[in-house]
């Protein structure tokens, strides 16, 4: 028998969709058959591929109203929904032509090795099943995040995504079933964390989204099935505002930075270190942009705050907040959590007279909340930042790119924004690492998005005589 798992609304707050887990011993069916389709996906041209994929691109744009209808009934909110199925049609096409040059580039022939008669070959040979377990913050868009490029390389994906927003999965599943060839190639499964427990030791390669401690799990999983994990997890990301930036214009970014779909991004600024010289203005510039920021409520297609998509991160947020007043902070603007026709709601919270040990600095809100530091020196504003178990992003502002750069180099984080913020949300080109324990493994932007769900396998040709057991002798040694 399935569990089965009733679903909370954000802006209901009410249960009114229900999943069924899938049982451990169908999730293992589904996996054979997915390794009995795969030779055939990776026998294919990259080329083929591409087109194969270019095909799910077409099927996802005419489901697009229905994912988004139901993206938008997962998360609360519609615009953003809206740009996540347009940015999976973008990615779709981008790896559709980009993979191909990018496997023949790294596809090494004819390699003269330091032996005159021996050459080599190194041929990319995918992982056969992929798994992905992603979170719920951008449901469609991180469960195919690396799945796209997975595919690419020519292996199976199986993906269970957030069972807090599983409503775009069928919608989803449909587009793919209007594209055949990839049948027990890509498969959504429903289901929680146990399902996601029981999916690790399936794979050959898990490639995980979420929280540091499920993170953690899921990596120890990994190792004991011996297979590789590339973890993307959680972060805190500061913002440093140097003397020489402007104002009005960082605190106008520190703001959208912090609150676009509500906080509740890993690459979202959670933290903000101001310089002494332009604190005031800055906070009041930041005080006043709060405030013009309006909810997304009654409305879903009016501004620019939605509920909080899982009801208990509202809670952790309102805990993070009221322990940093308790210990001193001074609240500027938003601080409480309101309930809206069943939805969690937080107004961005600016707070000051933080300090580094609050929750509030050192935790994941994974809400609209910025808690402001000033600081004296550069130095000092550099400590601050990298005091934290994090190191996924990070922002400077400063007068000139110059100035942000050499500072920003000195950040202990993966991807620096220079005068803006959260950049890392948009630009998916540049190679990063996450520092610290905001995760493990390759890159998952750039050409290592690719490259990673390949093995590498060396053939290795003699071209003359090969060696007598003689030249291996203590005496005969040549
Ligand atoms: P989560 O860790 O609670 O859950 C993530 C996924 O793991 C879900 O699908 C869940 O069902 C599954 N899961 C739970 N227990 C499991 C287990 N024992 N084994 C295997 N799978 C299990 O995370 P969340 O609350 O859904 O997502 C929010 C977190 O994700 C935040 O920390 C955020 O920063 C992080 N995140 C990181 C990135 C990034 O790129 N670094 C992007 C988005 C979100």
């Amino acid at each position: 028998m399935s569990r089965l798992l009733d679903i909370a609304n954000p802006r209901t707050g009410r249960t009114d969709y229900r999943i069924a887990a899938l049982d451990p011993p169908d999730l293992a069916a589904l996996a054979a058959r997915m390794r009995t389709a795969q030779p055939g996906w990776a026998a294919r041209s990259p080329e083929e591929r591409g087109t194969i994929l270019k095909a799910l691109a077409e099927a996802v744009s005419r489901h697009s109203d229905a994912i988004t209808a139901a993206l938008s009934a997962d998360t609360g909110r519609a615009g953003i929904s809206r740009t996540e199925v347009m940015s999976t049609v973008q990615s779709l096409n981008r790896w559709a032509n980009a993979a191909p040059g990018l496997i023949e580039r790294h596809m090494v022939s004819g390699f003269q090795t330091v032996h005159p008669t021996i050459r080599t070959d190194v041929r990319l040979v995918p992982y056969q099943l992929v798994g992905v377990i992603s979170p719920w913050n951008f449901p469609l868009i991180l469960a195919l995040i690396d799945a796209i490029p997975a595919l690419m390389a020519g292996c199976a994906v199986l993906i269970k995504p957030s069972e807090v927003t599983p409503r775009f999965v069928r919608p989803l599943m449909a587009a793919i079933a209007e594209v055949p060839d990839l049948a027990d190639i890509i498969a959504l499964v429903e289901g929680d964390g146990a399902t996601g427990g029981a999916l690790v030791p399936l794979v050959d390669y898990i490639a995980f989204t979420g929280s540091v401690p499920t993170g953690r799990k899921v990596a120890e999983a990994a190792a004991s099935a011996f297979i590789p994990a590339s973890l993307e997890l959680g972060g805190k990301d500061p913002m440093l505002v140097l003397a020489s930036a402007d104002p009005e214009k960082a605190a106008a970014t520190a703001l959208r930075a912090s609150v676009v779909n509500s906080g509740q991004a890993c690459q979202s600024i959670e933290r903000i270190y101001v310089a002494r010289e332009i604190a005031e203005p800055f906070i009041a510039a930041l005080v006043r942009n709060a405030e013009a920021t309006e909810l997304n409520y009654p409305d879903i297609d009016q501004g620019h705050i939605g509920p909080f998509i899982f009801a208990r991160q509202a809670e952790i947020a309102q805990a993070h907040i009221d322990e940093a007043v308790a210990r001193g902070a001074r609240l500027l603007a938003g601080g409480k959590v309101e309930t809206l026709g069943g939805g969690k709601y937080l107004r961005p919270t600016v707070l000051v007279d933080v300090s580094p040990e609050m929750a509030v600095i050192r935790e994941e809100s994974f809400g609209p909340i910025l808690p402001v530091t000033v600081f004296d020196s550069v130095d000092e504003a550099v400590t601050l930042a990298n005091d934290s178990i994090y190191g996924l992003s990070g922002a400077v502002f400063a007068g000139s790119l110059e100035e942000a750069e050499a500072v920003g180099k000195r950040l202990n984080v993966g991807a620096v924004s220079l005068n803006d913020g959260s950049l890392t949300a948009i630009v998916w080109e540049a190679e990063k690492s996450s520092f610290g324990m905001s995760g493990m493994g390759p890159s998952r932007m750039g050409d290592s998005g690719l490259l990673r769900f390949f093995r590498r396998q060396a053939l290795i040709r003699q071209c003359g005589t090969p060696l007598p057991l003689a030249a291996y002798g203590e005496r005969g040694a040549a």
